[in-house]
């Protein structure tokens, strides 16, 4: 017997429709590329996306069709998201801090048919130009007096929407049709295309405003610092049309001076980014012995979120961390750190200790961690397995096949994804990443959590930043090797720093060796990049070998 209700398609322009007949006042603020603040409303934003909608049917843009951008988070990033998704488009944001041969290839593999980008990317279009094979026309995000004399009949955006009256009607089609389409931004090989959909994104909206994860609502002011261009802001724009949040964005202005700027000036309640964001914004406070007056909340994810910044917002700044654990296939959200009824008595120590974990499953996501022979480990919080999960927001397969079945079958039929995340998991479901099952450090045939370790260091007030990699070792296979950036104006030397491991880790633990560089590089979104640390300082002679 089928049930009696209405049959709704999950669509992504249901969002926008809803946040402007029920948001309608609400405001989204950008700080420009251009330069100035610039405001307006959901309404301002949905008559804005039906302009470009109609605009982008009379240049012959069909369903389907992937439309790239190089673009920052900005109220035209937000109105080309909708308008393309909306009209059964596929929005295609690309990292514009990936190697110029990464875009090319990304482009042309999603076969874009029209590219929009900021200003800040011209001069990378211009050099690109002749190898986008596929892409039809170029939008410069920008107004007349802006544009660009440098790209040939290139489209300036305002004139674009100006050509429309906004009386487009956003069509009804699957909830399973594609809606926005991100590449992962992997280390080896050629980057996958993940392809989301209209249900998924929707979903994956609704489980992200719950309490237990970002517990977004119309009373906040959200800046999301992560960027569009990063697994859709990691859902937020979606999740503020649907709450009617007020949403800021940042545009080009990443440096913490313009981000706490903004953050004060908007009476931002949350924010969403990566550690290093969140290390610029700090020394910025520090330095200026700022603070913040309004923000309450900070999502911190991407990478493991060091205990110290924990402390450091919670204690100094009264800003409650929401440590977050996710992935490009995943929509990105899997899990959030929040306390349970049970922890409510807890110390303030203990509540700390807890956030270091990245947190407990949204409803939707199903996870277990296993041998490698496939078999479930136990949730004891110790045991630590590769890190498998499935769920509706799930990728099932990347973008044209690429790389054949990406799922592991379980004993009963049912299909999961392997994170290539290493993972405890606790009696009451807190996981815990230990590495990426790359990074882990096998000494003597035993497991070393680099990201432990790189904790531990990032305490040590000398310490700006720190990496550990695995080092051959003619005993124990391999032994961690600590590599450090200074805080400017201090100075330690490696012995007080592997003392300072002690009492923290286990003995055998302690790296091995330090050595002191001015910076350490790091991937297009942020994360340390250890094959290039492996390649450079992985045949280090440790003193020990
Ligand atoms: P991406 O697809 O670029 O978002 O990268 C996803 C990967 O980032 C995950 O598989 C993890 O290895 C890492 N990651 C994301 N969030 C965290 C976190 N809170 N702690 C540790 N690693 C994380």
């Amino acid at each position: 017997m089928r049930g009696q209700m209405m049959n709704m398609p999950l669509l992504i322009s249901s969002l926008i429709v809803h946040a402007d007949r029920y948001h309608g006042d609400t405001e989204i603020v950008t700080r420009t590329v251009e330069g100035p603040i610039h405001r307006y409303t959901y309404s301002d934003a949905h008559r804005r996306c039906r302009q470009l909608a109609g605009a982008l049917q009379k240049l012959g843009v069909e369903q389907g069709d992937r439309i790239g951008t190089l673009a920052w988070n900005t109220h035209r990033h937000f109105e080309v998201y909708f308008a393309v998704a909306g009209m059964g488009a596929v929005c295609h944001t690309i990292n514009p801090r990936l190697f110029p041969e990464q875009i090319v290839y990304i482009a042309n593999h999603a076969e874009d048919k029209y590219m929009f980008f900021d200003l800040t990317f011209v001069p990378l279009v211009e050099k690109l130009l002749p190898e986008l094979k596929t892409v039809k026309g170029f939008v410069v995000m920008t107004d007349k007096e802006h544009m660009p004399t440098s790209i040939p009949n290139a489209i300036c955006y305002e004139e674009l929407l100006d050509s429309d009256p906004g009386d487009y009607a956003w069509p009804e089609f699957d909830e399973h049709t594609a809606s926005s389409l991100c590449y992962t931004s992997g280390t080896t090989g050629n980057p996958k295309g993940v392809l989301y959909q209209h249900r998924t994104t929707i979903l994956h909206a609704y489980a992200e405003c719950m309490p237990d994860a970002l517990g977004l609502s119309s009373s906040d002011s959200v800046l999301p610092v992560v960027p569009m261009f990063h697994v859709n802001a990691w859902g937020l724009p979606y999740a503020g049309a649907m709450t009617g949040a007020k949403l800021v964005f940042p545009g080009a202005g990443m440096d913490g001076a313009s981000l706490h700027e903004l953050m004060e000036d908007e009476k931002v309640t949350l924010s969403a980014g990566v550690p290093t964001i969140w290390m610029g914004l700090l020394a910025h406070l520090k330095q200026n012995n700022a603070k913040f007056s309004t923000l309450k909340r900070t999502v911190i994810g991407g990478s493991a979120c060091p205990p110290a910044m924990i402390r450091t917002f919670e204690e100094e700044y009264s800003v409650h961390v929401l440590h977050a654990w996710g992935m490009t296939e995943m929509s990105p959200l899997g899990t959030v750190c929040t306390f349970k009824r049970k922890h409510r008595d807890l110390d303030s120590e203990q509540k700390l200790a807890l956030q270091n974990r990245q947190g407990r499953v949204l409803f939707g996501v199903d996870m277990k961690i296993v041998d490698a022979d496939g078999k479930e480990l136990p949730w004891d919080g110790k045991a630590f397995g590769d890190l498998l999960v499935r769920g509706p927001w799930i990728l099932n397969e990347y973008y044209r096949g690429e790389g054949g079945n990406p799922l592991r079958e379980d004993d009963n039929g049912n299909d999961w994804f392997p994170t290539g995340d290493v993972a405890t998991i606790d009696p009451d479901g807190y996981m815990q990443i230990t590495d990426r099952s790359k990074d882990v450090i096998k000494s003597g045939g035993e497991w070393i959590s680099s990201i432990d370790l790189e904790n531990t260091a990032v305490a040590h007030p000398a310490v700006a930043e720190a990496a550990v990699i695995s080092v051959a070792h003619p005993k124990w296979d391999e032994r961690p090797l600590l590599i450090v950036v200074k805080t400017e104006g201090q100075d330690v030397s490696s012995d007080d720093l592997l003392k300072f491991y002690e009492g923290k880790v286990a003995k055998w633990w302690i790296p091995d060796d330090v050595l002191f560089v001015n910076e350490l590089p790091h991937t297009a979104t942020g994360k340390l990049l250890k094959t290039k640390l492996r390649e450079e300082y992985g045949h280090h002679k440790l003193p020990t070998a």
